[in-house]
């Protein structure tokens, strides 16, 4: 599970430096571990391809001292990916660290029952809340 949310954040990370210049595997693996992701070109590659294939990254192939080497930029689709990743992130930081936000989520169940009895049905109980009621 924890894997997954560091994919995600590593894929952000990518689009994120791609955006600023043209990338190639190895220095992103670098750049990552700077981060504290420990990954390898196994995971790393698979990573670009899928962002490749989705269309957010563009590959262009150079020859860096008689060796192809892959460079990847961003695509418009990718910017625009990125800028909506941004929005969600600062909204995270916003409740996750910074605590802005409600502290509870809305009650459900008494929501639901004021909009049936608005509607005039009583609501049956299907099931009784452990501890009782709040
Ligand atoms: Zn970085």
């Amino acid at each position: 599970m924890l894997r997954d949310f560091f994919l995600g954040f590593i894929k952000v990370h990518i689009l994120h430096h791609a955006a600023l210049e043209p990338v190639y595997g190895l220095a992103l693996i670098q750049e990552l571990r700077r981060h504290g992701y420990e990954l390898g070109p196994g995971t790393l590659y698979p990573v670009l391809h899928a962002l490749e294939r989705a269309g957010y990254l563009a590959r262009e192939n150079r020859v860096v001292s008689g060796k192809v080497r892959k460079y990847y930029t961003i695509t418009p689709t990718g910017l625009a990916a990125l800028e909506e990743a941004r929005r969600k992130i600062r909204e995270l930081v916003s409740e996750v660290l910074e605590g802005v936000g409600p502290t509870r989520l809305p009650d459900t169940e008494e929501a639901l029952s004021r909009a049936e009895s608005a509607a005039g049905r009583p609501r049956a109980r299907g099931f009784q809340r452990r501890g009782g009621r709040r």
